[in-house]
Order: structure tokens, then C-alpha cells, then sequence
């Protein structure tokens, strides 16, 4: 089954488009958390970041900073966020990579964030960093 942004992409469900490219669409997300609230996504279907193909993501990231200027530009906001949800258990609701950008236009709207930052143990730290440089490697 093609995800809701695939169909998009296709031109088969409409959108409010920003911008289109043959590896890349960006619209504004049609349940804004603030005015420009913009959803910018690869063409190509992965469901997580994680399995999204190099080439895809070099697309996304040479075009993200840019749209964020742009976003910033028409909203007159300078503060803002890009937000990226992979999986259920981390609030991703359509299963197709996405980045959110978020205007922040003030305390009470754009995104809410909790932040339960606790200290890093030391030995732990170490270990955590050689399994991922490990993992990066492998
Ligand atoms: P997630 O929680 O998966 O990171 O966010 C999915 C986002 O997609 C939500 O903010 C939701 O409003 C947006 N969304 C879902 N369906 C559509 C749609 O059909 N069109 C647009 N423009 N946005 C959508």
C-alpha cells in the first residue's frame, strides 16, 4: 500500500506545494501546529530514516537548510524547529520519512517540547560510544 505523502507525490491526492524535485517534495503540513508549518519529503518511500538510501538523503539535507530560510522568510519567524518522528513509539504517524519544520512564532504555538535529560555516567558513556562507533563501522 502507498503511504498518504506517496500518493501525494504521485499527484493523485493535492497538496499545498512549496517545492518538487525528482527526489524531493515539500508542503505545508495540513494540520499546522503554526502558520508555515512545512513537511519536506523524500520521493523514495522508506518508512524510517534509518533506511532511507544515501542519495535520497543527501537530497533532503543539501535542500533543507534553504527551505528553512524560506519558511523563516515568509513567516517573519526566526525561531523554529525541524522535527523528524521514526517509528510509532516515537509519535510517527505516516510511515513514509518526513522532517517537520516548525515555526516558533511565540511560547504558546509551533512545537512543545519535553526534554528529561538526566546525567551521563561516565563508564556507561564510554561503552554506549564505542558500541555506536562500533555499530557505524560494522
Ligand atoms: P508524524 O507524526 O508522522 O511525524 O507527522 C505526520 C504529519 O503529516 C502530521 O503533522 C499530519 O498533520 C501530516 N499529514 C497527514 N496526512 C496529511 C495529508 O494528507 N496532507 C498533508 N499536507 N499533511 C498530512
Amino acid at each position: 500500500m502507498p503511504s498518504i505523502f506517496t500518493r501525494i507525490i504521485l499527484g493523485e491526492i493535492p497538496c499545498h506545494k512549496v517545492y518538487q524535485d525528482s527526489h524531493v517534495l515539500a508542503m505545508l503540513d495540513i494540520n499546522p501546529i503554526a502558520p508555515g508549518h512545512t513537511l519536506v519529503i523524500p520521493t523514495e518511500p522508506a518508512e524510517t530514516l534509518d533506511k532511507l538510501s544515501d542519495d535520497s538523503a543527501a537530497a533532503i539535507g543539501r535542500l533543507l537548510p534553504r527551505l528553512c530560510r524560506a519558511v523563516c522568510k515568509a513567516t517573519g519567524c526566526n525561531a523554529y524547529n525541524v522535527l523528524q518522528n521514526n517509528g510509532s513509539g516515537a509519535h510517527q504517524a505516516v510511515m513514509h520519512v518526513h522532517f517537520h519544520i516548525i515555526p516558533k512564532p511565540d511560547p504558546s504555538r509551533g512545537l512543545g517540547i519535553g526534554w528529561p535529560a538526566s546525567k551521563l555516567d561516565n563508564a556507561a558513556g564510554t561503552d554506549l560510544a564505542k558500541s555506536i562507533a562500533r555499530a557505524l563501522a560494522g
